[in-house]
């Protein structure tokens, strides 16, 4: 068949594609089930990981608070917690199985099409270059062909506007003619495929973070700013209070003074869905993400918000470093001074910098005097107790006390019969002495 050496294209030709379904990442679950999965899974296990250090008193230097603060402030049992957050993790996996239901399903195969459009635009954009050059007074044509001279073949045909005279290719026509194209330059194809497979994905996720951090700002502050929608905290177990504690939202997430990782998502379920479940949910359809990006997404938010709790001040952590915002950050929010600062969550905090609800003030002493008090609390529990136990054994009396400055249920107790009384006191903090030694 005879090649038309004339050439019958003004750009590179976009391939073919043939379209087949994505196979699933762990087959027979499909992709979107299991991007509601993972979120779920990494939360139990990075929260597990978390409550192992806690219970075995491990990194106690890198504790932003002390046992005793743990067992005296909060309000909240972890039984409550777990069992609400369950609660939220349902609704959110029900509303994600609603979602998945009428979407459609996704298909691969057109990647090299996507790329070569990708590489049709730069070489679009090439061909602006002699005029844009022309406007600050640069002749294009002549700085071409001296790059050419000095070896510079593909500056030289950037500078020409996107002309690669020996990048060329045979295409068949529909009539069945062979004619030659043009052919895109490797270099193109790299930088398209290194916008499409990198840069565009990059973009979706900063834009995703963006409408969760903005949701999730206001919205939250929202729940500060009104009354009714914070609510009160519920300091009897009557069934008007439970009722009442059904009506208002945020207060339920601040009966954790001294967050701990599970502790993440412990939330009103209506407020969980709102602010968690809709504002990722926004997220991902507002970016244009496909499947296997919203599996990150969803799990790099959720263990992002495990860690803001986990109580932990590592060094070492990346998740604490990667933004300003981390567990440090976000307790000062749970503390009742730093109640009305701080709103930024899961990842920037620059929408608190912007609006100026960033706390700024000292934290040190803060901190210091809210560690001496729940230190001071726990032991007065056990002088109380030293002194309405029978004078029995020295066992069995330090056994009696630790029971006593439980305030949760057996569970506790069982923990606190293994732990001594230094680890309740928290090496790091220089909380004075407990009674309990005595
Ligand atoms: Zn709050
Ligand atoms: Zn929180």
């Amino acid at each position: 068949m005879a090649v038309n050496s004339s050439i019958a294209f003004d750009l590179p030709p976009l391939p073919t594609y043939t379209l087949q379904p994505r196979e699933n990442l762990l087959d027979p679950l499909p992709d979107n089930v299991l991007a509601l999965l993972l979120p779920i899974v990494a939360y139990w296990a990075l929260s597990m990981v978390y409550h192992y250090l806690d219970v075995n008193d491990y990194f106690v230097e890198y504790r932003l608070h002390t046992p005793a603060e743990v067992l005296k402030r909060n309000r909240v049992t972890r039984w409550e917690v777990v069992r609400d957050v369950v609660l939220q993790q349902i609704i959110q996996t029900v509303a994600g199985l609603a979602f998945v239901y009428f979407d459609a399903e996704e298909t691969v195969g057109r990647e090299e099409y996507d790329v070569a459009v990708w590489a049709q635009r730069l070489r679009i954009f090439q061909k602006t270059i002699p005029s844009l050059l022309a406007l600050v007074g640069v002749d294009a044509v002549g700085l071409s062909k001296s790059m050419s001279q000095s070896g510079h073949t593909i500056l030289a045909g950037a500078l020409a506007g996107g002309s690669y005279p020996s990048a060329t290719q045979s295409q068949i026509l529909e009539s069945g003619a062979e004619v030659l194209a043009p052919a895109f330059m490797g270099w193109e194809l790299a930088v398209a495929g290194f916008i499409f497979w990198y840069f565009v994905p990059a973009l979706q996720f900063m834009l995703a973070i963006c409408i969760v951090d903005t949701w999730q700002y206001f919205l939250h502050r929202a729940m500060h700013l009104n009354r009714w929608l914070y609510g009160e905290f519920i300091r009897t177990l009557s069934l008007i209070s439970y009722l009442t504690a059904t009506v208002t939202f945020h207060s339920r997430h601040h009966r954790l003074y001294v967050p701990y990782a599970f502790g993440a998502l412990y939330n009103h379920p209506f407020e969980g869905f709102l602010l968690d479940t809709a504002g990722t949910g926004i997220g991902f359809l507002v970016s244009g993400m496909n499947t296997r990006q919203a599996m990150w997404f969803f799990t790099m938010s959720t263990i992002k918000t495990v860690d803001d709790h986990c109580g932990y001040e590592f060094p070492w952590d990346p998740l604490q470093h990667f933004t300003s915002n981390n567990a440090a950050y976000h307790d000062i929010h749970h503390q009742s001074w730093g109640i009305k600062s701080n709103f930024s969550q899961p990842f920037f905090i620059f929408w608190d910098r912007l609006l100026g609800t960033q706390w700024t003030g000292d934290i040190q002493q803060r901190y210091e005097r809210a560690r001496e008090n729940a230190q001071k609390q726990v032991d007065l529990d056990a002088i109380k107790a030293a002194e309405a136990a029978p004078a029995v054994t020295v066992t069995e009396e330090r056994e009696h006390e630790r029971v006593i400055v439980s305030p949760e249920g057996p569970a506790t107790r069982t923990r606190l019969r293994r732990k001594t009384v230094d680890s309740l006191k928290g090496p790091s903090h220089g909380v004075p002495g407990s009674v309990l030694h005595n």
